[in-house]
């Protein structure tokens, strides 16, 4: 069993990926193809965004969308800290500070109190200057934007969505990418729509930072090619791998009733032996994980040791909460609690999360589950 599956997808899209691989061999424009803009065009209408323009990875998503918004030197930008790395990351690579904020327990997403207390505590410090908040939608559920903007609007912050995770999921019917000032996802491989290599996107309903964005993920270019107006990047998506993104696009609608299916099903069957994922009420995510608490008395590591041994993947995210990675941790300054994120770091693991999954497949899943949470329980009563 894998824990993703794209050999499964490649049997629906591999027809069109190849005839479209073979068109770019033929034509050989590898960067900058007419498939890129066809594809942004594409992506926009999906997110319902006025722009979408790609780029290398969501990584140089997030740091081309601070470079936009002139985040640097003595800026603070609130990240939550249960996330992966890249989120802090971009932050501190486009010259600002991250500073760190808590997690709900239940939806994993940052929390608005918290964000709210980090914000105050910068500001009565007064050695960095509040710039933006960057939410990320983790697991695949949109952060709670409504929240966030309303804090954003309270102390003139610039709002980016980590959508690397978040692409497909809504909130009341608005797609995800389409909440920040500045939107962002990646298309890694694993991610729910990724491609075959690294790659990214960068949503925004503002023209001047779409020109802004598109001058920065070429070299700062200005109006002609050897025109360089400021410092910006080498971060291109290239044809090839927007050709099969367009290729997965034609399924991915599907895939998202696909993926939401396999989840309702998970947390049907195992409701009463685990803490199952939390939707809010109007929220859809697009599943880029499965993700599971072990309760009180139960024993994470066991559960995955022995999930393993039956050969169902299961991995944690995130062990390690950012600002306690090796990176971070030396510079630790706490401008909120982050006990929720720790709590979480030591209970979370995620399941096999794919379109793909059959249900015979989950069911399995879940007895292993069950009977391994039902040994362990039995033997601590003996
Ligand atoms: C994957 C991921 C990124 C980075 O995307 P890359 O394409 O790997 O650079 C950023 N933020 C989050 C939350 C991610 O999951």
């Amino acid at each position: 069993m894998q824990f993703i599956d794209l050999h499964r997808q490649y049997e629906v899209i591999g027809k069109k990926v190849e005839s479209g691989l073979n068109r770019v061999l033929s034509h050989k424009k590898f960067i900058g193809g007419s498939e890129i803009r066809e594809l942004e065009d594409r992506l926009a209408d999906f997110a319902g965004t006025k722009h979408a323009i790609c780029c290398a990875n969501g990584t140089d998503a997030l740091i081309i969308s601070l470079m936009t918004i002139g985040a640097g030197d003595n800026d603070a930008v609130f990240v939550p800290s249960f996330t992966f790395f890249s989120t802090a990351e971009s932050v501190s690579l486009a010259g600002a500070t991250p500073v760190f904020v808590d997690c709900r327990r239940d939806t994993f997403n940052i929390s608005a109190g918290s964000l709210k207390e980090a914000i105050e505590n910068v500001k009565r410090e007064g050695k960095l200057k509040p710039k933006a908040i960057v939410a990320v939608d983790l697991f695949g559920q949109p952060a709670e934007y409504d929240k966030i903007r309303k804090i954003a609007d309270e102390y003139n912050l610039f709002v980016i969505e980590d959508g690397a995770q978040g692409f497909g999921g809504e909130i009341k019917g608005k797609k995800a990418c389409s909440f920040g000032d500045i939107s962002t996802t990646s298309f890694f491989p694993a991610k729910p729509l990724g491609c075959y290599g690294d790659g990214g996107a960068i949503f925004t309903d503002s023209d001047e930072f779409a020109e802004m964005i598109r001058s920065l993920h070429i070299h700062g270019q200005g109006e002609g090619k050897y025109d360089n107006i400021r410092i910006g990047m080498n971060s291109r998506l290239d044809t090839m791998q927007a050709v099969i993104l367009d290729a997965k696009m034609d399924v991915f609608e599907n895939e998202l009733e696909m993926r939401n299916h396999v989840a309702q099903r998970y947390s049907e069957k195992l409701r009463d032996w685990l803490d199952v994922p939390v939707i809010l009420d109007n929220y859809m995510s697009c599943w880029a994980q499965y993700t599971l608490k072990a309760g009180e008395g139960q024993n994470r590591d066991h559960i995955i040791r022995s999930l393993n041994e039956q050969n169902i993947p299961a991995a944690v995210y995130y062990p390690i909460p950012v600002h306690l990675s090796g990176a971070y941790k030396s510079a630790d300054q706490r401008y909120a609690e982050l006990t929720n994120t720790e709590y979480l770091c030591s209970r979370v693991f995620s399941i096999p999360m794919h379109a793909y999954l059959k249900d015979d497949e989950i069911d399995v899943i879940c007895d292993t589950i069950k009977r391994i949470t039902e040994d362990k329980n039995r033997s601590q009563n003996e």
